[in-house]
């Protein structure tokens, strides 16, 4: 009994990995399989809504192609039988302009019936739904990025074939003519020493892809840079020799004319020749199939880094720019790294399950599609090869050794790509000052390049471009680092607050909103260019929005003296801050928090400070006592200019920013031991307001109940202008209608009564209302129609 559950669970497993369903089981030996409903839906879009961007279902197949060769390449290091008895690692393009269909056969790793069914008839990753919605706009160039490229055969085709030989199975059949099912049955003609062969049958609005030109062009365009070799069926023109059957008839019938003797006279009678011309088909390799990085720089160009990027990335954008160099020294290797134009759809999705996947090939061979060890989460946007000749073809994490090693070349890769994005940077003028890690390039070489052509895009370790005349820079180029900044800011911004050692490369290439510009954004350098001579800290404030923060109480007077203040917006920005504290040597000051100083204070101002703080002492202690429970202490404030008072937050307490946020992370959490909820605040007041000066002299009397009333306003009030919320709004709000009440002459006691009214005056209007529609003649019928009107029509 205890076998046969097992056996069940074991069936229920298989068939739940599947998600297909068999429908039609081994029928002169074709099984049936109903499609996952996911990938019905996705072919049903391919099929029905996409006619743009046919030709990529070329790139995407030869991609394909591409992983089962690598994936081969790389199990045969382990197990050479795999490749001993048929070595070649190739694709083949061909097509049959008569049967009309075009075949992309590869000698990969092949797919055993199970994989067939399993890969070709469901999709294995979730957010199915994201893809099928993405590809519903239109763009089904981005089908690469979602794991379905297989599926962009149905662009071209109506019928697909994909036979296939794996090393572990015969060679089987997958068969789909789109609907909601596929067939699956052994091969028997047309056998594979080992590989796969997709053979699609074109739609009638699909031939103009039967030729060779086209194809070619299409290879060329999409697929140069893959690392096996392409090639095309080509139809050479040779001229041959054949029997001239025309002249020997001719020869034969002068032959019979001829008397016995005549013809023996001929003795030595050769067969009559002629030369035709005859298409014999060859194979063409179409791409030029060395690994990209391994070539100098020089050899290649800047369509060829764009285009390689393409390949491999599945991205139709060009990336926003490259770093190609070799990494000397402990461990040699040589990478490409490339920065995208647009972040992936799920860039913060699962930050911290992922970091940057870099394709690791060790020798050419490639080991691992998405290895993560060695780009730092924060900079997971950024793809690229890393090769390396001195790891081991099965790296191994456990191994201390090697786990040194790729510390060495994670290290070199992340000041790489810091360096990518800093010549970004630099081009858009953020930054003028040198960069003094520049000096640490020293022991590792980079890859010779040629001068680069004008206008012309190129891979940024050049160091001749330091002289590079900005001027001469093109628009694209200058904008470049905003569309970067746009994308990938807030990975900079977690980098700072994740990794030490880079941290002031990474604030570097920050850029904020400032009091100066609210609407363009500004780097840490040019505040600083602009700051005053004595000033020796950088201002910020933090809050929802640039508006809310320009307008707020605490920058009133720093605004007016001059001063620049950067407003923070984005709810990681403060984190940001706090983590890196100071900024070439000054020190980033939060103008919400702390007991803040003007720079220029002097001594004659210190005075004066410290005697109006000594002639409110009556109320500052009286409001201290008045709201223990709330406050830490009530002071003089230095920055407000405008509003009588304002709340701050100790140095190392929350900010209004932070509070907001640790309330919204608590509330996500059922957390109801949030500490920012019951933090004391500082309450800063305004000497020379009004408001504050009648108050000291109402406490330096006698302070009434009024008096307290009115302390408890303004509190409240500043807690809301300060961007904090309310404990009790409603009790907030009844203290501000007694007062206002007593503002507009209202006795205390007042009772609230009803409004009394004229009854019998609105009965009078009634009647004359009804009076004046019945003269009017409208009557409304049961349908609600105005009949007068009706009436009119007619
Ligand atoms: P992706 O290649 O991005 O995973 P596809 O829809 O293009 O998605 O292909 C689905 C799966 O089918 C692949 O992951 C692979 O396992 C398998 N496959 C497709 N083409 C081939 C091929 N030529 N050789 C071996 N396996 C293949």
């Amino acid at each position: 009994m205890r076998v046969q559950l097992k056996s069940f669970i074991l069936l229920l497993m298989i068939v739940l990995q599947q998600h297909v369903t068999v429908i039609r089981a081994a029928e002169q030996g074709v099984e049936e399989f109903e499609f996952q409903t996911e990938v019905g839906r996705l072919m049903d879009i391919i099929i029905n809504s996409l006619y743009t961007q046919k030709e990529i279902f070329l790139r995407e197949l030869i991609s394909n192609s591409s992983d089962a060769l690598d994936k081969l390449r790389f199990l045969s290091v382990k197990d050479p039988k795999l490749t001993e008895d048929f070595k070649n690692l190739e694709i083949y393009v061909d097509f049959d302009a008569e049967k009309k269909t075009i075949s992309i056969t590869d000698t990969g790793i092949g797919m055993t019936k199970q994989d067939l069914i399993q890969n070709l008839g469901t999709i294995a990753k979730s957010g199915t739904t994201n893809f099928i919605e993405a590809i519903k706009g239109g763009n089904v160039n981005i089908i690469g990025q979602f794991g379905v490229g297989f599926y962009s055969s149905f662009l071209v085709a109506q019928k697909v074939q994909v036979s296939s030989k794996h090393p572990e199975d015969e060679q089987w059949v997958w068969e789909s003519s789109a609907a909601n099912s596929f067939h699956v049955f052994k091969e028997t003609e047309q056998l594979l020493q080992r590989g796969t062969r997709v053979t699609l049958f074109l739609k009638q609005d699909a031939q103009e892809f039967l030729d060779e030109k086209k194809l070619g062009e299409l290879i060329k365009r999409h697929s140069e840079f893959i690392n096996f070799p392409i090639n095309l069926r080509h139809f050479k023109e040779v001229e041959k020799e054949v029997v001239d059957e025309e002249a020997e008839a001719k020869r034969a019938e002068e032959k019979a004319a001829k008397t016995d003797e005549e013809i023996n006279e001929e003795t030595d009678e050769k067969p009559i020749m002629k030369k035709i011309k005859e298409k014999v088909p060859e194979w063409k390799v179409m791409n030029d199939n060395k690994a990209i990085w391994t070539r100098p720089k020089e050899e290649i160009s800047d369509e060829d880094y764009v285009q390689f990027y393409k390949s491999f990335s599945k991205d139709y954008e060009d990336p926003l720019n490259w770093i190609h160099f070799k990494g000397e020294g402990e461990v040699e290797f040589t990478s490409l790294l490339y920065c995208p134009k647009k972040a992936p759809h799920d860039l913060f999705e699962n930050y911290y399950g992922k970091s940057a996947a870099l394709k690791l090939y060790v020798r050419r061979v490639l080991i691992n599609e998405e290895f993560e060890e060695l780009m730092p989460r924060y900079l997971n946007f950024i793809r690229g090869v890393v090769d390396s000749d001195d790891l081991p073809l099965n790296v191994n994490r456990e191994s201390i050794q090697q786990v040194k090693m790729l510390k060495v070349m994670s290290r070199k890769l992340v000041r790489k790509a810091l360096d990518m994005i800093k010549k970004m940077a630099d081009e858009e003028g953020g930054d003028d000052s040198e960069d003094e890690d520049d000096s640490e390039e020293s022991h590792e070489e980079e890859v010779k390049q040629k001068e680069p052509k004008e206008g012309e895009q190129h891979s940024e370790d050049d160091d001749d471009e330091k002289g590079e005349d900005k001027e001469k820079l093109t628009q694209e180029r200058r904008d470049r680092y905003k569309a970067f900044w746009k994308e990938f800011g807030k990975n900079i911004k977690l980098g700072i607050i994740e990794d030490s050692s880079n941290r002031n490369k990474l604030a570097k290439l920050t850029r904020w909103y400032s009091s100066h510009n609210s609407t363009e954004l500004t780097s840490f350098d040019q505040y600083i260019s602009r700051a005053k001579e004595n000033q020796d800290s950088i201002y910020f404030l933090a809050g929802e929005t640039k508006e809310i923060i320009l307008n707020h109480p605490t920058i009133q007077k720093l605004l007016k003296k001059g001063y620049e203040v950067l407003l923070l917006d984005d709810p990681i920005d403060e984190f940001t801050f706090q983590n890196l504290n100071e900024y070439e040597k000054k020190k980033l000051v939060n103008v919400g928090k702390g007991n803040f100083k003007f720079p220029e204070d002097n001594e004659t101002e210190r005075k004066r400070n410290k005697a109006v703080k000594k002639a409110f002492e009556p109320l500052t202690s009286w409001w201290k006592k008045l709201l223990t429970n709330d406050l830490d202490e009530v002071r003089i404030s230095q920055r407000l200019h405008d509003d009588p008072c304002v709340i701050v937050s100790s140095e190392h307490g929350y900010s209004a920013q932070m509070e907001r946020i640790s309330k919204a992370q608590a509330y996500a959490n059922q957390d109801r031991s949030n500490p920012a909820a019951n933090q004391k605040k500082i309450l800063e007041i305004n000497p020379n307001h009004p408001a504050i000066k009648e108050l000291l002299e109402r406490v330096k009397e006698d302070p009434d109940s009024q008096t307290e009333e009115i302390a408890n306003v303004l509190y409240e009030g500043a807690l809301v202008n300060s961007g904090y919320s309310l404990k009790d709004p409603a009790g907030f709000a009844k203290k501000f209608y007694r007062l206002l009440n007593n503002a507009l002459g209202i006795p205390k006691d007042a009772p609230i009564e009803e409004y009394e009214v004229d009854i019998e005056d609105d009965e009078e209007e009634a009647k004359s209302d009804s009076q004046t529609q019945s003269d009017e003649n409208v009557d409304i019928d049961d349908n609600g129609n105005d009949q007068q009107e009706v009436k009119d029509d007619l």
